[in-house]
């Protein structure tokens, strides 16, 4: 096909081009390539759990119980009293009554929102959410509409004037935006959604194990469980392994059960994937001090770097720094690389253009000695 070779050329000219890196491995915050090793700004390991012992002895030991694979969907023979087991967990570390487990939070977010929502309803989505939820708008059918990031006036005016057009209507956020690092106004938005018979996602992706007092998320910091219909989360990140979930009722799950096409027609996460995502619920209770470090640093570090005149946004472990350009942002990333560090820039079309940045995304392997380095490393690389 024409075209393939002519978008591939046109990324390559523009240096938008994607590609691959392979690392050996990762371990404790670094990361190893061939001959050279970096600290590690690129992972969401927000809890440094990925390699924790506890989780890997639990993998193995699902291994060794039930095998390596659940060789079919839920729906058929694939699924074991383990997913259930789960599943209970995290109903009650979300406080819903019920969840359900799928493949990843890509998955989820498309199950989700496209067995929701038909042509003739309505999907009301933060400008900033992230693919996957626009995907699952997509899929839909539903009218999309985007409010400007975060600002609940703009949401208010689109329910405002479509809303009663429209059947259903659902209002989607994330609760720690992926490339902004901050949070949305939940309690407005819980208030509008209220207001205008509209339903709530929230996309707790980032959010889990690191924010509230027990590591819930954002809406366990808000108090909001009882009030959002859907809360939705990941195990690939802060949890240290992989696949998703949504928080809900017993009646959406059971509906999801029956017509979310990403969850039917997909053969259910493994083993060593279910005992591991059990082993990182453990984890977030008995080791909330993971937490409470990495918040610390996240906040010493975003002020620091303001302190020098950086723009560092957000409030939360991940801290973009913003250079506009697309030319400098990955400059700096270079030079960052060879002092040592792994942080990749990103560049449109993932964000706004004129936005490019660096986005650092901190764990718990992060010091506030390697911080303090860093900071004055950033500094010498873009001369501030
Ligand atoms: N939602 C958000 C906000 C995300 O950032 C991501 C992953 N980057 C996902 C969903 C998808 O989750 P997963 O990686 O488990 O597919």
């Amino acid at each position: 096909m024409e075209r393939i070779g002519k978008f591939l050329r046109d990324r390559e000219e523009k240096r938008l081009l994607r590609v691959l890196r392979p690392a050996r491995f990762r371990k404790e915050g670094k990361i190893y390539f061939k001959d050279k090793s970096f600290i590690d700004f690129s992972s969401n390991d927000y809890l440094g759990l990925s390699g924790h012992p506890k989780i890997k002895e639990a993998a193995e030991k699902s291994i060794t119980a039930l095998g390596t694979s659940s060789s079919a969907s839920r729906l058929l023979s694939g699924d074991l009293n383990i997913h259930h087991e789960l599943e209970k967990r995290i109903a009650s570390f979300k406080e819903k009554e019920d969840a359900l487990l799928f493949n990843s939070g890509y998955q989820a977010n498309v199950g989700i929102i496209s067995s929701l929502l038909r042509k003739g309803d309505a999907v009301f989505s933060d400008k900033l959410n992230h693919a996957s939820i626009i995907d699952g708008m997509l899929l839909s059918g539903a009218k999309i509409f985007r409010f400007r990031h975060n600002d609940t006036e703009h949401l208010e005016f689109l329910l405002k004037s479509q809303r009663n057009n429209y059947k259903d209507s659902l209002i989607v956020t994330e609760t720690v935006f992926s490339m902004e690092g901050d949070k949305p106004p939940l309690g407005e938005l819980v208030f509008l959604k209220e207001k205008y018979s509209s339903m709530l996602l929230v996309d707790e992706a980032h959010a889990t194990g690191v924010f509230g007092e027990k590591g819930k998320g954002v809406v366990e910091e808000a108090g909001m469980a009882g009030r959002i219909e859907l809360i939705m989360g990941t195990f690939g990140k802060a949890m240290g392994s992989f696949g998703a979930y949504v928080a809900c009722s017993s009646e959406l799950k059971k509906y999801f059960v029956n017509s979310a096409r990403s969850f039917i027609y997909s053969t259910s996460l493994p083993p060593s994937i279910i005992g591991a995502n059990l082993a990182g619920l453990d984890l977030i209770e008995e080791e909330p001090f993971r937490r409470s470090t990495l918040l610390r640093n996240s906040d010493y570090f975003r002020q620091e770097l303001g302190k020098r005149g950086f723009s560092a946004r957000g409030t939360s472990q991940i801290v973009p720094l913003i250079f506009g350009d697309s030319e400098k942002a990955a400059k700096i990333s270079r030079d960052l690389q060879k002092e040592g560090y792994w942080v990749l820039p990103i560049r449109p079309p993932t964000i706004p253009e004129g936005e490019a940045r660096l986005r650092f995304s901190l764990t718990y392997h992060h010091t506030k000695d390697m911080l303090e380095k860093l900071i004055d490393d950033i500094s010498k690389v873009s001369h501030v």
